[in-house]
């Protein structure tokens, strides 16, 4: 049956269409106005970086084409109607956006929690994928892992159990734990968050994050969460999570204690994502 938003949307189509066709006199050109078009910016959708094959046979090429190129980019595109029109908003960062929120007005917030998460999660998703051939994390992550965790098994054990009770759509992470103050309370904690929600809303620094939606792994898995989060593993690329740890964590003066000297720079927002 065709709805009469539907009827009506073909009529206007249609006399656009021959509007712009024919450019018949009498008739306004209804093509402009009947175009939804999207603004470009602030923020753009960034590359893969790497080919949508690149993570098979864990995560397939059509998975990955869906994920980046409709999913994700639907959350950027939402994201920029969210602060259109809003120039000191369209003037920051995801990251500054979702750090506070409450600075967001009321009436885009949730836009903005929802899109600007989506964006944020995902641009970090992808650059920590990548084939490892059953590696795992060395030098300071592993001494971190074994500190916080008891070692790597245990860490994936958490994880695992994390991943797998998200009810509904949601993320698993691993994080830098900050406090209040960025005070350190535990080095590297394992969290999840719903929907789009990311750990930086906490204050907390996402190291790794797992996307548990069903658009992630449902074309492959279907119904099997468990079998795509067994997968998982074999595409975290542990030396950018490495290097972000690093680079999260440079203030953290002594390890064995965790004492902390806060090394922030003038914003107090220490380093950037
Ligand atoms: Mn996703």
């Amino acid at each position: 049956m065709i709805t009469r938003r539907q009827a009506i949307k073909t009529a206007v189509l249609t006399t656009a269409a021959i509007a712009t066709l024919r450019h018949l006199p009498g008739i306004p050109d209804l093509s402009a106005a009947t175009v939804d078009v999207p603004p470009t910016g602030p923020f753009t959708l960034p590359p893969l970086g790497y080919d949508y094959d690149a993570l098979e046979p864990f995560i397939d090429d059509e998975t990955m084409h869906l994920h980046h190129d409709k999913h994700h980019a639907a959350y950027v595109a939402n994201l920029n109607k969210a602060v259109a029109g809003h120039p000191n908003l369209e003037k920051k960062s995801v990251e500054e956006l979702l750090r506070n929120l409450d600075a967001v007005p009321e009436a885009i917030r949730t836009a903005v929690r929802n899109q600007g998460g989506g964006h944020y999660n995902h641009s970090l998703f992808w650059k920590t994928l990548s084939k490892n051939e059953g590696g795992q994390p060395k030098g300071e992550l592993a001494k971190a892992m074994d500190r916080s965790f008891g070692g790597y098994a245990k860490f994936q054990e958490s994880f695992t159990k994390a991943g797998t009770s998200v009810f509904g759509s949601g993320w698993a992470w691993l994080s830098l734990a900050l406090g209040k103050d960025r005070v350190i309370e535990k080095e590297l904690i394992i969290e999840t968050t719903p929907n789009q929600d990311s750990p930086i809303m906490k204050g907390h620094v996402p190291l790794l994050g797992m996307d548990v939606w069903e658009h992630a792994y449902y074309l492959k898995y279907q119904n099997r969460r468990p079998e795509y989060i067994a997968a998982f593993y074999n595409v975290i690329n542990w030396d950018y999570v490495t290097e972000r740890f690093l680079k999260h964590s440079a203030f953290i003066d002594d390890r064995d204690s965790l004492t902390l000297y806060p090394k922030l720079d003038e914003s107090g927002r220490g380093p950037g994502m």
